[in-house]
């Protein structure tokens, strides 16, 4: 028996629905993205969304639409998938990495404001784990310092900040549809925003920079006529990802509420042990449980970490600072260094959580972290 730290939910609707559009006139650029787009729109509670390719790409094309270029900087956190702040160097930005508050392992407000300069344009915060960021605060620096804020909502995606949806606060957030994140499309992201300039301008990097549109265009030849206006790409989300991304998200609500049972259950069998910590949740949040994480306090997480992975268990660490990669460490980062990024980062273990999970499966998970943490004890 494995177990796998994350997986997706598909069901026979979900077949049908993809199938439907196989048998249809449009794979690409057809109804079925709209109506995708539509539905997570109405569900986030906000005007605008663009489907692409993946959540990477919805990152690089919400840089691109903010304006981000050579000489910006842009803070995120260390504690992401490296993707978060890539999207800063596909744009010839700089991305600059605030330190994270140790008890939500989200990015630190404080540490933000330590890292503004001059030339910083924009924050991309990460809801790690699914766990909102505190906004507010994110929110008054940013307008302060005239920042645009670009969520990155990957983990997020039905997660809530003072009972209001990740996605209708900021000027864009991002998604991913990758099979292990809340609903998926196989591979697929989307941006979502309430400013119709920047949706008109995520439409353009989505497809080469390529408009049909007579008031964006700056003349008309006639019929065929079509016009580059800027450096796009091809980011585009089928209808086939699309058909299954619109039958999914019809479910979010209740793989939500699943993951917060797994993680509740989770944190009944951690809470009383000395050696282990729970992931804090803050008082205005709801999380949307992409991951759930246990520190290991007794210095034995590697070997806790193998224990569970020989007994078939999915575990899996989220994630390494991003600046510890080789590319970083040969581009500059080399004298970077967030401290509680770097302790989260030396105990934390992301344990399976995803919403077909089994109880019996869970118990057997809680069984054998309880029995390799206690041995570790023993001969300390
Ligand atoms: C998964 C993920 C992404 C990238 O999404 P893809 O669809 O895999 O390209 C970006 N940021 C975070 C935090 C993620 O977890």
């Amino acid at each position: 028996m494995y177990i796998p730290y994350g997986h997706q939910t598909i069901e026979e609707d979900d077949i049908e629905a993809v199938v439907k559009v196989l048998r249809s006139d449009y794979l690409t650029t057809g109804p079925a993205i709209e109506e995708f787009e539509q539905k997570v729109a109405e569900y986030v509670g906000v005007k605008y969304a663009v489907a692409v390719s993946n959540g990477t790409a919805a990152l690089h094309i919400a840089c691109l639409a903010a304006g981000i270029g050579e000489g910006d900087e842009v803070i995120t956190t260390p504690i992401t998938f490296a993707a978060s702040a890539n999207c800063v160097l596909y744009c010839g930005g700089t991305p600059v990495f605030a330190d994270i508050n140790p008890e939500t392992y989200n990015i630190d407000p404080a540490d933000i404001e330590r890292k503004i300069t001059k030339k910083t344009k924009a924050i991309i915060p990460v809801h790690f784990t699914g766990q909102p960021c505190e906004m507010d605060q994110i929110y008054q620096i940013a307008k302060k310092h005239q920042l645009i804020v670009i969520e990155d909502g990957a983990h997020a995606l039905g997660a809530e900040y003072q009972d209001k949806k990740i996605g209708s606060f900021s000027a864009m957030t991002t998604f991913s549809f990758h099979p292990v994140k809340p609903i998926t499309t196989g591979e697929g992201g989307m941006v979502v925003t309430e400013d119709e300039k920047l949706y008109e301008r995520l439409k353009l990097f989505r497809s080469h920079g390529i408009t049909r549109e007579e008031n964006l265009m700056t003349q008309n030849e006639g019929g065929w006529y079509y016009e580059q206006l800027e450096l796009g790409y091809n980011y585009r989300m089928t209808d086939i990802q699309a058909a299954l991304g619109g039958s999914q998200i019809n479910k979010l609500d209740e793989f939500l509420a699943r993951r917060q049972e797994i993680a509740s259950y989770y944190d009944k069998a951690f809470e009383k042990n000395i050696n282990l910590v729970i992931p804090k949740q803050l008082d205005h949040t709801k999380s949307g449980w992409h991951l759930y994480i246990v520190q290991i306090l007794n210095r034995a997480r590697k070997d806790v970490f193998e224990a569970l992975k020989n007994a078939g268990i999915g575990v899996n660490v989220h994630y390494i600072p991003v600046y510890h990669h080789p590319y970083y460490q040969r581009n500059g980062y080399q004298e970077v260094y967030c401290p509680n990024a770097e302790n989260l980062y030396q105990h934390m273990i992301s344990l399976p959580i995803y919403p077909r999970m089994t109880k019996e499966q869970q118990d057997f998970v809680i069984e054998t972290i309880l029995k390799e943490v206690e041995k570790r004890e023993e001969t300390k």
